[in-house]
């Protein structure tokens, strides 16, 4: 393991581009669903390489509860110095509002393959109504009810469904 940050001023580590930033981040996972990176997650909202190869990754906050949060700005940042950075700023980002309409269609399959219901897009308000019959994630059936809004974290709610007789959770549309 080569330790960048003793090499001598003016040597910069081997620039990769952005692109390969964007590709660490995505081995960075949300760790309430460990298959999720935090890229399909919709939380990173910027990635930038100055001249002087300083980077700032901006990150949106997703539920104000979440205290994986800065376990996830922690991981990010780790994930970016392993490229050969050694100024990596992660920033919080206020300009932009999560909400789960942000995450990506590849991350809504991550999410049912692990068991729970993806939220489903929304313009704008979430509507209850749905939530109140959300799509079991083991057999499809709508044939489901609410059992609490609040589940076991902050993010996710609780459902059953009467066709699998099953209870599963929602990563809750916000
Ligand atoms: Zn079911």
């Amino acid at each position: 393991m080569v330790n960048l940050a003793q090499e001598p001023q003016g040597v910069a580590p081997k620039a990769p581009p952005v692109d390969a930033i964007w590709e660490a981040l995505r081995q960075v996972m949300d760790p309430e669903i460990p298959v999720l990176s935090v890229v399909d997650l919709g939380i990173i909202t910027g990635v930038e390489v100055s001249p002087d190869q300083s980077v700032i990754v901006r990150m949106t906050p997703t539920f104000a509860g979440c205290p994986a949060i800065r376990l996830m700005e922690k991981q990010v940042g780790e994930a970016v110095e392993q490229l050969g950075y050694t100024q990596v700023q992660v920033e919080t980002d206020f300009s932009v509002t999560w909400n789960s309409n942000r995450i990506s269609d590849h991350g809504r399959e991550i999410i049912r393959h692990f068991g729970l219901a993806p939220p489903p897009k929304h313009n704008g308000e979430p509507d209850l109504d749905r939530l109140k019959h959300t799509e079991c994630p083991y057999c499809a059936s709508a044939n489901t009810t609410l059992k609490t809004p609040f589940g076991p974290t902050l993010c996710r709610s609780m459902h059953y469904c009467f066709d699998c007789l099953q209870a599963f959770e929602q990563f809750k549309p916000v």
